[in-house]
């Protein structure tokens, strides 16, 4: 079903919905109106009837009660007209505001859909080409016919590589959609400085093998979240900036207190990042030219869109002030207890 159909028969269900409650209240009025209008006309005739036969000739008594009798019967026809019109004008109008209505309603979930399927495609785009680079390779070496043991580990290996980017694709994708899910994180109160060496620690040999420098300030602050979120969030961060960096260059993380929050600055001295790329940097996917073609270094465009869903999960903004071939600084903040 398009949405187009969808917008049609969500349209119609209102414009029913609406034409019902209308004309049980037409009903409902006309119901009432011819009541009044006949109490109206007893009251009159009881009047008649009291007034003594002698002042009044009765023929011209009856004719009178005719006269009432046609005139009640004009005002039932008016009052069915009229509100024949009125239901006409409502439906004319509720058909509008319907269309107008189910539009509204619809184009949340509509931009939805779309955006899920351009994340299947996306995602069964970067799941097939380590599956086809797997599946040439070994075609290749099948249609020789003496493979060498050499060039069988050497087929492994490479096979290996493309398994291991193939996990890593997958783990990302499920960490997309667990951090999707707020009841699925648990909350509890601890110093954000733990998550944040904990982060450091963990990615310490990376940095190491290309020689970085860490110029750190990290406190104590007590904060309200999900402690493997949070991890997961700054090694994200952290790893992008030893990613993105030169070698032997300088890193600063930094954490200070603003008012209710908590500050917490990841600063490279890297490659930095176009003005133009810097608004699409947290899309599924996205990933710069001068990261995928220029600099060739790995990664799915997933990393911060999933940084992006944990800071929104804990309530959290997150921004980024980079500049191409000087470096980037993300700033997060997280609420404080
Ligand atoms: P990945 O790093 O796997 O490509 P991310 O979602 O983490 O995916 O980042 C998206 C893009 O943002 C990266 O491809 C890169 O172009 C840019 N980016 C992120 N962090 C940095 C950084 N610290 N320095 C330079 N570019 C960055």
């Amino acid at each position: 079903m398009t949405f187009t159909t969808a917008y049609r028969k969500l349209t119609i269900v209102y414009v029913l919905i609406v034409m019902v409650i209308s004309m049980a209240f037409s009903v409902v009025i006309y119901q009432f109106a011819s009541l009044e209008l006949d109490r109206g006309l007893d009251r009159q005739t009881v009047y008649f009837r009291n007034i003594p036969l002698t002042d009044l000739i009765s023929n011209q008594l009856q004719d009178i009660e005719n006269a009432r009798l046609a005139q009640l019967e004009e005002s039932n026809q008016h009052i069915k007209l009229e509100l024949f019109y009125f239901n006409l004008l409502i439906l004319f109008l509720s058909a509008f505001f319907s269309y107008f209505l189910a539009k509204k309603t619809l184009k949340p979930i509509e931009e939805m859909v779309n955006s899920q399927n351009h994340f299947t495609a996306d995602a069964s785009h970067e799941l097939r080409t380590p599956l086809t680079a797997m599946r040439t390779e070994i075609e290749v070496l099948l249609r020789n016919s003496k493979i060498s043991a050499k060039d069988a580990r050497e087929l492994l290996s490479s096979n290996l590589e493309e398994i291991a980017k193939l996990e890593t694709l997958s783990n990302a994708l499920l960490k997309l959609a667990k951090f999707q899910d707020q009841a699925r994180i648990e909350f509890q109160r601890f110093n954000i400085s733990d998550v944040i060496i904990e982060a450091y620690e963990k990615l310490a040999p990376l940095s190491e093998k290309k020689g970085l420098r860490f110029d750190n300030n990290i406190i104590n602050i007590l904060v309200n979240g999900d402690k493997q979120s949070l991890t997961e969030l700054f090694v994200i961060l952290i790893d992008n900036a030893i990613k993105y960096s030169p070698q032997k260059s300088l890193i600063n993380i930094s954490v200070n207190k603003d008012g209710k929050w908590v500050n917490i600055i990841i600063k490279d001295h890297g490659i930095g990042i176009a003005a133009s790329d810097l608004p699409y940097i947290f899309n599924r996917f996205y990933r710069s030219d001068t990261s995928r073609n220029k600099e060739k270094i790995d990664g799915y465009g997933l990393g911060l869109s999933i940084a992006k869903k944990i800071v929104d999960l804990h309530k959290g903004q997150m921004s980024v002030v980079s500049k191409l071939g000087k470096g980037s600084e993300f700033l997060i903040k997280i609420p404080t207890i």
